[in-house]
């Protein structure tokens, strides 16, 4: 790798500030193999980009290194989220990452607009990576190719390559193996999330030991069910709404028993479907359009509940704006 991030001789370059967001995701379909050798589980899953977007200000520092802080304008309670503001963030570990490929990388300090929940299985932390990514590539002029970028993604995690991508794909792999799906309909869905978080490891774990205690083996999942991509591709909710799967559903409910009252509740008051996204405890509900999602997230504000009506497919990570300061 050239660079190691080395800060070039020569006269500083000008101050400059780029922003960029990335949405956070929801699985409409989520098979899970068994633990593989390495801890990891293959799996086989269909992704969903969501109009609920983070967005990065990466901005060039005097000082080496990468800082990192979180946005007043952050439409997330933050108090009690432990995003931790150090080389565990994933956006801080994005930004290292580039500079280690970048010739022209200098200090960098990372502002974080938070929206996607914090440990719901939406992907918001590899969402931060991918806009982190993608901003501090153009902020050092690194210029690397959309592969380069998916390469590097697929180092940070699992989650990340999709972000950077956006739309809809088939993931297989740990869900870095990405194949682009049509999605030629826009599909509006409510997502509920809870306050409190579930550990992405944790439910993994326990749907093992779920598996184990009733002598279940599963094959790896190799592909996803053909139906949900014809129904992407025409745009057919209800026939999609039959066909969502979640194999982490049981053990994010095993982990967190109240999600079963939210998945009820959703099914009782007029969705298509509903389903845990990824690890949860995020609900992603399936509505039939933009004004059911309104009227579901009103039905939901009079029982003191905060819900987002959002939709997808919508574009992977973006550039928003580019500053010299
Ligand atoms: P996934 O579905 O990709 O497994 P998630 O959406 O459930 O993830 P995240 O919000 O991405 O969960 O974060 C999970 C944990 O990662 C957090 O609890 C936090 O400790 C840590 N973390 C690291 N970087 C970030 C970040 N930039 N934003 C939020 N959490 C982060």
């Amino acid at each position: 790798r050239p660079g190691s991030g080395r800060i070039p001789a020569g006269p500083p370059a000008r101050p400059r500030s780029v922003r960029a967001k990335a949405p956070g995701k929801v699985n409409v379909s989520l098979s899970v193999g068994p633990a593989r050798p390495d801890g990891y589980h293959s799996v086989a899953s269909v992704y969903l980009a969501v109009s609920l977007f983070e967005e990065v200000t990466a901005t060039t520092t005097a000082e080496p290194g990468v800082t990192v802080s979180l946005s007043p304008e952050s439409t997330l309670d933050l108090e009690g989220a432990e995003i931790p503001l150090d080389e565990r963030n994933l956006a801080v570990r994005a930004a290292r990452l580039m500079a280690e490929v970048s010739e022209k990388a200098t200090g960098v300090h990372l502002e974080i607009t938070k929206r996607v929940p914090v440990a719901g299985g939406m992907g918001g932390g590899s969402a931060d990576a991918a806009a982190t990514l993608l901003a501090c590539d153009a902020l050092w002029d690194s210029g690397l190719s959309k592969e380069e970028l998916a390469h590097l993604a697929a180092e940070l995690g699992a989650d990340v390559p999709f972000a950077l991508l956006g739309g809809a794909a088939v993931g297989l792999g740990v869900g870095d193996r990405l194949s682009p799906a049509l999605a030629s309909a826009r599909l509006d869905w409510v997502l509920v999330p809870a306050d409190y978080g579930l550990s992405t490891p944790a439910v993994f774990a326990e749907l093992d030991r779920l598996r184990g205690a009733e002598g279940i083996d599963v094959p790896e999942p190799t592909e996803v069910e053909a139906g949900i991509l014809a129904a992407l591709r025409s745009g057919d909710s209800g026939g999609l709404s039959h066909l969502l799967v979640n194999d982490l559903q049981r053990a994010a409910i095993s982990l967190a028993p109240q999600l079963r009252d939210t998945l009820g509740w959703a099914d009782s008051h007029g969705a298509l479907a509903s389903l845990v996204s990824g690890s949860g405890p995020t609900v992603a509900v399936l509505v039939r359009d933009a004004a059911a999602a309104a009227e579901t997230v009103a039905s939901l504000a009079h029982l003191g509940v905060e819900a987002h009506a959002v939709h997808g497919p919508v574009p992977g990570a973006r550039i928003l704006s580019d500053t010299l300061l």
